[in-house]
Protein backbone atom coordinates (compact mmCIF):
# COMPACT_ATOMS: atom_id res chain seq x y z
CA UNK A 1 0.00 0.00 0.00
CA UNK A 2 1.55 3.37 -0.69
CA UNK A 3 2.12 6.01 1.85
CA UNK A 4 -0.62 8.09 0.91
CA UNK A 5 -3.42 5.77 1.02
CA UNK A 6 -5.97 6.27 4.00
CA UNK A 7 -5.04 3.82 6.33
CA UNK A 8 -6.45 3.80 9.91
CA UNK A 9 -4.02 3.33 12.92
CA UNK A 10 -4.85 0.65 15.13
CA UNK A 11 -8.35 1.34 16.75
CA UNK A 12 -6.72 0.84 20.42
CA UNK A 13 -4.22 3.37 19.68
CA UNK A 14 -6.77 5.96 18.49
CA UNK A 15 -6.93 8.84 20.69
CA UNK A 16 -10.77 8.20 21.09
CA UNK A 17 -9.96 4.93 22.69
CA UNK A 18 -7.64 6.41 25.49
CA UNK A 19 -10.92 7.98 26.89
CA UNK A 20 -11.22 4.26 28.80
CA UNK A 21 -7.81 4.83 30.20
CA UNK A 22 -9.11 7.52 32.44
CA UNK A 23 -8.22 6.23 36.03
CA UNK A 24 -9.78 9.10 37.53
CA UNK A 25 -7.14 10.05 39.45
CA UNK A 26 -7.96 14.12 38.13
CA UNK A 27 -4.03 14.72 37.74
CA UNK A 28 -5.45 17.06 35.04
CA UNK A 29 -8.06 18.95 36.54
CA UNK A 30 -5.12 20.24 39.49
CA UNK A 31 -3.00 21.50 35.93
CA UNK A 32 -5.52 23.06 34.25
CA UNK A 33 -5.52 26.88 33.66
CA UNK A 34 -9.14 27.37 32.65
CA UNK A 35 -10.34 25.16 35.50
CA UNK A 36 -8.32 27.48 38.36
CA UNK A 37 -9.68 30.97 36.35
CA UNK A 38 -13.21 30.23 36.14
CA UNK A 39 -16.04 27.89 38.02
CA UNK A 40 -18.09 27.89 35.12
CA UNK A 41 -16.15 24.91 33.30
CA UNK A 42 -16.48 21.15 34.51
CA UNK A 43 -12.73 20.31 33.95
CA UNK A 44 -10.47 17.87 31.71
CA UNK A 45 -12.11 14.96 33.06
CA UNK A 46 -15.51 14.95 33.41
CA UNK A 47 -15.48 17.17 29.84
CA UNK A 48 -12.96 14.69 28.45
CA UNK A 49 -12.67 11.26 28.64
CA UNK A 50 -15.60 10.77 31.22
CA UNK A 51 -18.12 12.65 29.19
CA UNK A 52 -16.37 10.91 25.54
CA UNK A 53 -17.54 7.67 26.65
CA UNK A 54 -20.91 8.46 26.64
CA UNK A 55 -21.12 11.34 23.80
CA UNK A 56 -20.00 9.10 21.33
CA UNK A 57 -22.54 6.15 22.30
CA UNK A 58 -25.76 8.55 22.53
CA UNK A 59 -27.14 12.34 21.19
CA UNK A 60 -25.80 14.22 24.65
CA UNK A 61 -24.15 17.71 24.96
CA UNK A 62 -21.96 19.36 27.70
CA UNK A 63 -22.09 22.79 28.68
CA UNK A 64 -19.04 23.63 29.17
CA UNK A 65 -17.39 22.20 26.78
CA UNK A 66 -16.88 25.70 25.05
CA UNK A 67 -14.81 26.87 27.97
CA UNK A 68 -11.30 24.46 26.71
CA UNK A 69 -8.64 26.36 25.43
CA UNK A 70 -6.90 22.57 24.12
CA UNK A 71 -3.71 24.35 25.77
CA UNK A 72 -2.99 20.87 26.44
CA UNK A 73 -2.02 21.03 30.04
CA UNK A 74 -4.44 18.04 30.81
CA UNK A 75 -2.28 16.11 27.97
CA UNK A 76 0.87 16.24 29.42
CA UNK A 77 -0.41 15.76 33.43
CA UNK A 78 -1.84 12.73 32.56
CA UNK A 79 0.15 9.67 34.38
CA UNK A 80 -2.39 7.28 31.89
CA UNK A 81 -1.89 8.75 27.92
CA UNK A 82 -5.36 9.88 27.78
CA UNK A 83 -5.58 12.60 25.12
CA UNK A 84 -7.70 14.49 27.08
CA UNK A 85 -7.43 18.27 25.03
CA UNK A 86 -7.99 15.89 21.67
CA UNK A 87 -11.20 14.56 23.15
CA UNK A 88 -12.31 17.89 24.13
CA UNK A 89 -11.90 18.99 20.18
CA UNK A 90 -13.68 15.71 19.00
CA UNK A 91 -16.70 16.33 20.98
CA UNK A 92 -16.32 20.41 19.44
CA UNK A 93 -16.37 19.43 16.47
CA UNK A 94 -19.44 16.62 16.64
CA UNK A 95 -21.27 19.57 18.64
CA UNK A 96 -20.66 22.16 15.50
CA UNK A 97 -21.99 19.64 13.08
CA UNK A 98 -25.79 20.47 14.26
CA UNK A 99 -25.45 24.04 15.59
CA UNK A 100 -24.61 26.99 13.86
CA UNK A 101 -21.07 28.86 14.03
CA UNK A 102 -21.31 32.75 15.39
CA UNK A 103 -19.52 35.27 12.82
CA UNK A 104 -17.19 35.58 15.41
CA UNK A 105 -15.82 31.88 15.03
CA UNK A 106 -16.41 32.16 11.20
CA UNK A 107 -13.82 35.18 11.20
CA UNK A 108 -11.32 33.49 14.08
CA UNK A 109 -11.18 30.11 12.24
CA UNK A 110 -10.23 31.90 8.86
CA UNK A 111 -7.17 34.10 9.83
CA UNK A 112 -6.00 32.90 6.58
CA UNK A 113 -8.22 33.54 4.08
CA UNK A 114 -8.40 37.40 5.80
CA UNK A 115 -4.95 37.27 5.45
CA UNK A 116 -5.20 36.67 1.87
CA UNK A 117 -7.64 39.22 1.19
CA UNK A 118 -5.83 41.92 2.66
CA UNK A 119 -2.64 41.14 1.25
CA UNK A 120 -4.00 40.59 -2.29
CA UNK A 121 -5.27 44.81 -1.97
CA UNK A 122 -3.72 47.69 -3.04
CA UNK A 123 -2.60 49.69 0.31
CA UNK A 124 -4.74 46.42 2.16
CA UNK A 125 -2.66 46.19 5.34
CA UNK A 126 -2.55 49.99 5.99
CA UNK A 127 -6.21 50.29 5.46
CA UNK A 128 -7.04 47.19 7.38
CA UNK A 129 -4.89 48.29 10.37
CA UNK A 130 -6.58 51.71 9.80
CA UNK A 131 -9.98 49.77 10.08
CA UNK A 132 -8.97 48.01 13.26
CA UNK A 133 -7.90 50.88 15.05
CA UNK A 134 -11.50 52.43 14.23
CA UNK A 135 -13.61 49.56 14.73
CA UNK A 136 -12.16 48.73 18.62
CA UNK A 137 -12.26 52.57 19.28
CA UNK A 138 -16.27 52.84 17.94
CA UNK A 139 -16.72 49.36 19.91
CA UNK A 140 -17.95 47.72 16.85
CA UNK A 141 -15.85 44.17 17.66
CA UNK A 142 -17.89 43.67 20.44
CA UNK A 143 -20.80 43.30 18.25
CA UNK A 144 -19.00 40.26 16.83
CA UNK A 145 -18.27 38.78 20.12
CA UNK A 146 -14.83 40.05 20.23
CA UNK A 147 -12.40 41.26 23.29
CA UNK A 148 -13.03 45.34 23.07
CA UNK A 149 -10.22 45.37 25.36
CA UNK A 150 -7.59 43.74 22.73
CA UNK A 151 -6.09 45.23 19.61
CA UNK A 152 -6.45 42.97 17.12
CA UNK A 153 -3.10 41.85 15.50
CA UNK A 154 -1.33 44.52 12.88
CA UNK A 155 -1.07 43.09 9.55
CA UNK A 156 2.60 43.49 8.03
CA UNK A 157 2.53 45.60 4.94
CA UNK A 158 4.63 42.67 3.45
CA UNK A 159 3.86 38.71 3.85
CA UNK A 160 6.64 36.70 3.91
CA UNK A 161 6.11 34.93 1.45
CA UNK A 162 6.36 37.54 -1.00
CA UNK A 163 9.27 38.94 1.16
CA UNK A 164 10.95 35.85 0.61
CA UNK A 165 11.43 35.88 -2.98
CA UNK A 166 13.78 39.05 -2.37
CA UNK A 167 15.78 37.19 -0.23
CA UNK A 168 18.96 36.23 -1.68
CA UNK A 169 19.90 32.83 -0.46
CA UNK A 170 23.45 30.79 -1.17
CA UNK A 171 22.39 27.29 -3.14
CA UNK A 172 22.95 23.93 -0.87
CA UNK A 173 22.67 20.42 -1.06
CA UNK A 174 21.30 20.64 2.79
CA UNK A 175 17.51 22.07 1.95
CA UNK A 176 14.48 22.12 4.47
CA UNK A 177 10.95 23.24 3.67
CA UNK A 178 9.80 26.34 5.76
CA UNK A 179 6.30 26.06 7.11
CA UNK A 180 5.39 29.50 7.91
CA UNK A 181 2.01 29.46 9.09
CA UNK A 182 -0.63 32.15 8.98
CA UNK A 183 0.74 34.36 12.05
CA UNK A 184 4.51 34.87 10.66
CA UNK A 185 3.36 35.07 6.91
CA UNK A 186 0.75 37.59 7.48
CA UNK A 187 1.94 39.39 10.56
CA UNK A 188 4.86 38.61 11.64
CA UNK A 189 7.39 37.93 8.91
CA UNK A 190 10.67 39.30 10.27
CA UNK A 191 10.20 36.07 12.55
CA UNK A 192 10.64 34.09 8.73
CA UNK A 193 13.58 36.31 7.89
CA UNK A 194 15.26 35.31 10.85
CA UNK A 195 14.99 31.76 10.17
CA UNK A 196 16.08 31.84 6.17
CA UNK A 197 19.36 33.52 8.20
CA UNK A 198 19.81 31.34 10.79
CA UNK A 199 19.67 28.30 8.27
CA UNK A 200 21.62 29.92 5.83
CA UNK A 201 24.26 30.68 8.71
CA UNK A 202 24.27 26.50 8.99
CA UNK A 203 24.55 25.77 5.42
CA UNK A 204 20.58 24.74 4.67
CA UNK A 205 18.89 26.25 1.70
CA UNK A 206 15.32 27.40 2.90
CA UNK A 207 12.05 26.75 0.34
CA UNK A 208 8.99 27.43 0.34
CA UNK A 209 5.85 25.43 -0.87
CA UNK A 210 3.14 27.17 -1.79
CA UNK A 211 0.90 24.52 -1.67
CA UNK A 212 0.81 23.98 2.22
CA UNK A 213 -2.47 25.19 3.53
CA UNK A 214 -3.45 26.85 7.73
CA UNK A 215 -2.10 24.00 9.56
CA UNK A 216 -6.04 24.05 10.63
CA UNK A 217 -5.09 24.84 14.16
CA UNK A 218 -8.26 27.80 14.17
CA UNK A 219 -10.26 25.69 12.84
CA UNK A 220 -10.03 23.07 15.35
CA UNK A 221 -10.55 24.94 18.79
CA UNK A 222 -13.75 26.78 16.64
CA UNK A 223 -15.59 23.41 16.04
CA UNK A 224 -14.59 23.20 12.00
CA UNK A 225 -13.42 19.85 12.27
CA UNK A 226 -14.03 18.30 8.88
CA UNK A 227 -12.55 21.70 7.17
CA UNK A 228 -9.67 21.18 9.62
CA UNK A 229 -9.70 17.48 8.08
CA UNK A 230 -9.39 19.07 4.39
CA UNK A 231 -6.15 20.75 5.21
CA UNK A 232 -4.73 18.16 7.43
CA UNK A 233 -5.00 16.35 3.92
CA UNK A 234 -3.41 18.82 1.80
CA UNK A 235 -0.88 19.44 4.06
CA UNK A 236 -0.16 15.84 4.59
CA UNK A 237 0.41 15.20 1.14
CA UNK A 238 3.03 17.61 0.67
CA UNK A 239 5.32 16.71 3.47
CA UNK A 240 5.35 12.99 2.29
CA UNK A 241 5.94 14.50 -0.21
CA UNK A 242 8.96 16.50 0.51
CA UNK A 243 9.75 13.34 2.71
CA UNK A 244 10.25 10.82 -0.47
CA UNK A 245 12.63 13.91 -1.54
CA UNK A 246 14.44 13.51 1.68
CA UNK A 247 13.54 17.37 2.60
CA UNK A 248 12.68 18.13 6.22
CA UNK A 249 9.70 20.51 7.18
CA UNK A 250 10.20 23.10 9.49
CA UNK A 251 7.97 25.20 11.07
CA UNK A 252 8.33 28.04 13.53
CA UNK A 253 5.27 28.61 15.24
CA UNK A 254 4.71 25.80 18.12
CA UNK A 255 0.85 25.69 17.09
CA UNK A 256 1.53 25.07 13.63
CA UNK A 257 4.18 22.65 14.54
CA UNK A 258 2.25 20.81 17.15
CA UNK A 259 -0.60 20.29 14.60
CA UNK A 260 1.81 18.56 11.85
CA UNK A 261 3.45 16.77 14.19
CA UNK A 262 0.75 15.44 16.32
CA UNK A 263 -2.75 16.88 16.29
CA UNK A 264 -3.51 15.16 12.73
CA UNK A 265 -2.40 11.88 14.30
CA UNK A 266 -4.85 12.20 17.39
CA UNK A 267 -7.85 13.62 15.79
CA UNK A 268 -8.37 12.02 12.56
CA UNK A 269 -6.01 8.68 13.01
CA UNK A 270 -4.80 8.09 9.77
CA UNK A 271 -1.50 6.14 9.62
CA UNK A 272 -0.35 8.72 6.88
CA UNK A 273 -0.63 11.14 9.08
CA UNK A 274 1.97 9.28 11.87
CA UNK A 275 4.48 8.97 8.93
CA UNK A 276 4.53 12.47 7.72
CA UNK A 277 4.84 13.76 11.24
CA UNK A 278 8.31 11.82 11.58
CA UNK A 279 8.73 14.54 8.56
CA UNK A 280 8.15 17.70 10.63
CA UNK A 281 10.31 19.42 13.18
CA UNK A 282 9.95 22.93 14.97
CA UNK A 283 12.78 25.29 14.26
CA UNK A 284 14.55 24.70 17.76
CA UNK A 285 14.27 21.60 17.74
CA UNK A 286 15.64 20.90 14.37
CA UNK A 287 18.40 23.27 15.36
CA UNK A 288 18.75 21.36 18.54
CA UNK A 289 19.46 18.35 16.64
CA UNK A 290 22.01 20.26 14.96
CA UNK A 291 23.70 21.56 17.98
CA UNK A 292 23.92 17.71 19.16
CA UNK A 293 25.42 16.23 16.00
CA UNK A 294 27.99 18.89 16.43
CA UNK A 295 26.95 20.94 12.93
CA UNK A 296 25.35 23.84 14.70
CA UNK A 297 27.48 27.12 13.76
CA UNK A 298 28.04 28.25 17.25
CA UNK A 299 30.57 30.88 15.66
CA UNK A 300 27.75 33.78 17.77
CA UNK A 301 29.00 37.59 17.64
CA UNK A 302 28.27 39.30 21.39
CA UNK A 303 24.23 40.12 21.72
CA UNK A 304 23.44 42.43 24.63
CA UNK A 305 20.11 40.80 26.26
CA UNK A 306 18.68 40.09 29.02
CA UNK A 307 15.15 37.82 28.46
CA UNK A 308 13.13 36.32 30.40
CA UNK A 309 11.73 33.14 27.81
CA UNK A 310 7.78 31.95 28.15
CA UNK A 311 7.43 28.31 27.08
CA UNK A 312 4.53 28.52 25.10
CA UNK A 313 2.13 25.23 26.32
CA UNK A 314 1.84 24.23 22.66
CA UNK A 315 5.78 23.62 22.71
CA UNK A 316 5.65 21.50 25.94
CA UNK A 317 3.27 19.39 24.46
CA UNK A 318 5.84 18.52 22.05
CA UNK A 319 8.00 16.93 24.72
CA UNK A 320 11.78 18.01 23.47
CA UNK A 321 12.48 20.36 25.81
CA UNK A 322 13.50 23.87 25.73
CA UNK A 323 16.14 24.19 23.12
CA UNK A 324 16.18 27.52 22.69
CA UNK A 325 17.39 28.45 26.22
CA UNK A 326 20.56 26.68 26.12
CA UNK A 327 21.77 27.65 22.57
CA UNK A 328 20.81 31.29 23.05
CA UNK A 329 22.85 30.54 26.54
CA UNK A 330 25.55 29.99 24.43
CA UNK A 331 25.76 33.48 22.81
CA UNK A 332 27.81 35.41 24.36
CA UNK A 333 26.25 38.89 26.59
CA UNK A 334 22.68 36.77 26.35
CA UNK A 335 21.27 36.28 29.99
CA UNK A 336 18.01 33.73 29.94
CA UNK A 337 15.62 33.24 32.32
CA UNK A 338 12.87 31.14 32.36
CA UNK A 339 9.16 32.60 33.33
CA UNK A 340 7.59 29.30 34.73
CA UNK A 341 4.83 30.50 35.33
CA UNK A 342 2.49 28.31 33.47
CA UNK A 343 -0.19 28.98 30.41
CA UNK A 344 -0.57 32.56 29.26
CA UNK A 345 -3.79 32.48 28.97
CA UNK A 346 -4.00 33.22 25.19
CA UNK A 347 -4.26 29.94 23.80
CA UNK A 348 -4.52 31.11 19.83
CA UNK A 349 -7.63 32.33 18.80
CA UNK A 350 -9.47 31.69 22.74
CA UNK A 351 -8.66 35.10 24.51
CA UNK A 352 -9.92 37.28 21.51
CA UNK A 353 -13.20 35.95 22.35
CA UNK A 354 -15.17 38.83 24.28
CA UNK A 355 -16.70 36.20 26.46
CA UNK A 356 -13.17 34.61 27.26
CA UNK A 357 -11.45 37.55 27.87
CA UNK A 358 -11.25 37.49 31.33
CA UNK A 359 -10.40 33.98 31.97
CA UNK A 360 -7.61 34.57 29.87
CA UNK A 361 -6.51 37.35 31.55
CA UNK A 362 -6.46 35.63 34.77
CA UNK A 363 -5.01 32.75 33.61
CA UNK A 364 -2.02 35.04 32.29
CA UNK A 365 -1.57 37.02 35.52
CA UNK A 366 0.74 34.94 36.79
CA UNK A 367 3.08 35.50 34.09
CA UNK A 368 2.80 39.18 33.89
CA UNK A 369 3.84 39.40 37.18
CA UNK A 370 7.19 37.25 36.72
CA UNK A 371 7.97 39.67 33.60
CA UNK A 372 7.30 42.66 35.22
CA UNK A 373 9.90 41.36 38.60
CA UNK A 374 12.59 39.81 36.05
CA UNK A 375 12.50 43.14 33.94
CA UNK A 376 14.04 41.77 31.27
CA UNK A 377 15.11 43.60 27.63
CA UNK A 378 12.78 41.58 26.02
CA UNK A 379 10.51 38.54 26.41
CA UNK A 380 11.08 35.19 24.14
CA UNK A 381 8.38 33.24 23.09
CA UNK A 382 7.98 30.58 20.05
CA UNK A 383 3.75 31.29 20.19
CA UNK A 384 2.71 33.83 17.68
CA UNK A 385 -0.50 34.28 19.95
CA UNK A 386 1.30 34.18 23.45
CA UNK A 387 3.64 36.89 21.91
CA UNK A 388 0.59 39.21 21.57
CA UNK A 389 -0.81 38.23 24.81
CA UNK A 390 2.51 38.87 26.65
CA UNK A 391 2.76 42.65 24.98
CA UNK A 392 -0.91 43.31 26.05
CA UNK A 393 -0.73 41.94 29.57
CA UNK A 394 2.32 43.89 30.37
CA UNK A 395 3.61 46.25 27.39
CA UNK A 396 6.67 44.01 27.43
CA UNK A 397 8.74 43.68 24.10
CA UNK A 398 8.33 40.32 22.81
CA UNK A 399 9.64 38.16 20.09
CA UNK A 400 10.58 35.04 18.88
CA UNK A 401 13.54 33.45 20.08
CA UNK A 402 14.77 33.08 16.21
CA UNK A 403 14.99 36.60 16.28
CA UNK A 404 18.09 36.70 18.84
CA UNK A 405 19.83 34.15 17.03
CA UNK A 406 20.06 35.76 14.19
CA UNK A 407 21.65 38.88 15.52
CA UNK A 408 24.29 36.54 16.77
CA UNK A 409 25.72 35.40 13.26
S1 LIG B 1 -6.75 21.63 27.11
FE1 LIG B 1 -6.23 23.13 28.70
S2 LIG B 1 -8.17 24.21 29.06
FE2 LIG B 1 -8.69 22.30 27.98
S3 LIG B 1 -9.13 20.86 29.59
FE3 LIG B 1 -6.97 20.60 29.05
S4 LIG B 1 -5.89 21.88 30.52
FE4 LIG B 1 -8.02 22.54 30.57
S1 LIG C 1 -5.18 12.82 34.52
FE1 LIG C 1 -5.76 11.25 33.03
S2 LIG C 1 -6.28 9.47 34.27
FE2 LIG C 1 -6.28 11.23 35.66
S3 LIG C 1 -8.43 11.95 35.65
FE3 LIG C 1 -7.37 13.12 34.06
S4 LIG C 1 -7.72 11.96 32.19
FE4 LIG C 1 -8.20 10.58 33.89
Amino acid sequence: MSDTKIKQIAPEEAAVFTADHCLSCTSCMSSCPVMEATKEYRGPKLVGPAHSRMHFSQEDEEDSLDFCSNCKSCDRACPSGVAVSTLNMLQRGEYYKTHAHSQRDEMLAHGEKMGKLVHSLPLGATCANIGMRIGKALGIFGLFGLAVERDMPSYAASTFKSLYKNISQKKSDKKVVFFPGCFINDNEPSVGEAMVKVMQVNGYEVLLDDKFCCCGSPMVVTGYIDEAKEHADRNVERILYWKNQGVPVVAACTSCSLMLKKEYEELFNEAKMKQAAANVYDLFEFLDILADKGELNTNFQSVSAKLTYHVPCHLKAQGFGVPAASILRDVPGVTVELADAGCCGMSGNYGFKGDKYDISMKIGEKLFSRIKEQAADSVICDCGTCRLQIRHGTQAKACHPVEILAKAY
